[in-house]
């Protein structure tokens, strides 16, 4: 079974003659440990189908499976990096307590709370700043953080929601390639949302172009590289 199934997803917000069809016809896998992109102009309804998939939306049809289950919540084992980390992290928690406190909810103990995050912060760079709070770092560290908290939930799927895309260049390029690591360190599941079809050829294995909204599948291309 695909770790991810989408099947004839569609997606209406509102009702009567205000209703606007963001995805529809969307049917589509990623496979066990591949890192696919999704692709589309802005408006097109990128998030929209993440937050199908996150379970945050009911989609107004088809199905979201994960290892085969259908899911109608956010599952556990499924986590999320949005775009705009000035609100994705808790400013009363240290950098340590906000990597942490996804594990809380999911019963992780504390000692395995405790060196889940150090271990994800080393993996971003951040040892040292774990007692340091969210405000006294710079966007590009914040959105590290962020990227800690998700991996430190050892995802089996991992939902980014363009996660470089509030960053400076020089930043995006060593995050772009801190994901690349990681995930083959960790053999993750990636599926990465982006209005950026450089990005999307450089980190995807695989990317899936969405046409402008209501956003359907228009080519979904693999991204084939020569050994080296
Ligand atoms: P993208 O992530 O590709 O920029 P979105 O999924 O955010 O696209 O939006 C797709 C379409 O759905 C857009 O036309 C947007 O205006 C509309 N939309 C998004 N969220 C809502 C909402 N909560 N209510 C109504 N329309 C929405
Ligand atoms: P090019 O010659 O294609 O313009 P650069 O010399 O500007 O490439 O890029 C140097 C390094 O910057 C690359 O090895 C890569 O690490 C990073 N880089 C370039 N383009 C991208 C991109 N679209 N996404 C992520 N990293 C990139």
């Amino acid at each position: 079974t695909p770790m991810l199934e989408v099947a004839g997803l569609r997606h209406t917000y509102g009702s009567g003659p205000t209703a606007h069809t963001a995805v529809q016809n969307l049917t589509f896998e990623v496979a066990t440990g591949e890192l696919a992109c999704i692709v589309g102009p802005s408006g097109c309804g990128k998030s929209t189908l993440l937050r199908c998939i996150a379970g945050l939306i009911k989609p107004s049809a088809g199905t979201v499976s994960l290892h085969g289950d259908k899911i109608d919540r956010t599952p556990e084992d499924l986590a999320v990096v949005f775009q705009d980390y000035s609100r994705s992290l808790f400013p009363w928690l240290s950098v340590r307590g906000n990597v942490e406190f996804p594990l809380r909810s999911r019963g992780v103990s504390r000692a395995d709370r405790r060196k889940r995050a150090a271990e994800a912060l080393e993996w971003v760079g951040l040892s040292g700043a774990g007692a340091k709070y969210p405000w006294q770092l710079s966007g590009g560290m914040q959105q590290r953080v962020s990227i800690a908290r998700a991996l430190a939930c050892q995802p089996s799927l991992l939902l980014m929601d363009e996660p470089f895309a509030s960053v400076d260049a020089q930043t995006r390029f060593e995050l772009e390639d801190l994901l690349l690591r990681v995930r083959h360190e960790h053999e993750s599941t990636v599926l990465l949302v982006t209005h950026d079809i450089d990005e999307s050829v450089y980190l995807g294995d695989r990317v899936l172009v969405l046409s402008k909204s209501p956003a359907s599948i228009v080519a979904d291309l693999t991204v084939d590289l020569p050994a080296q």
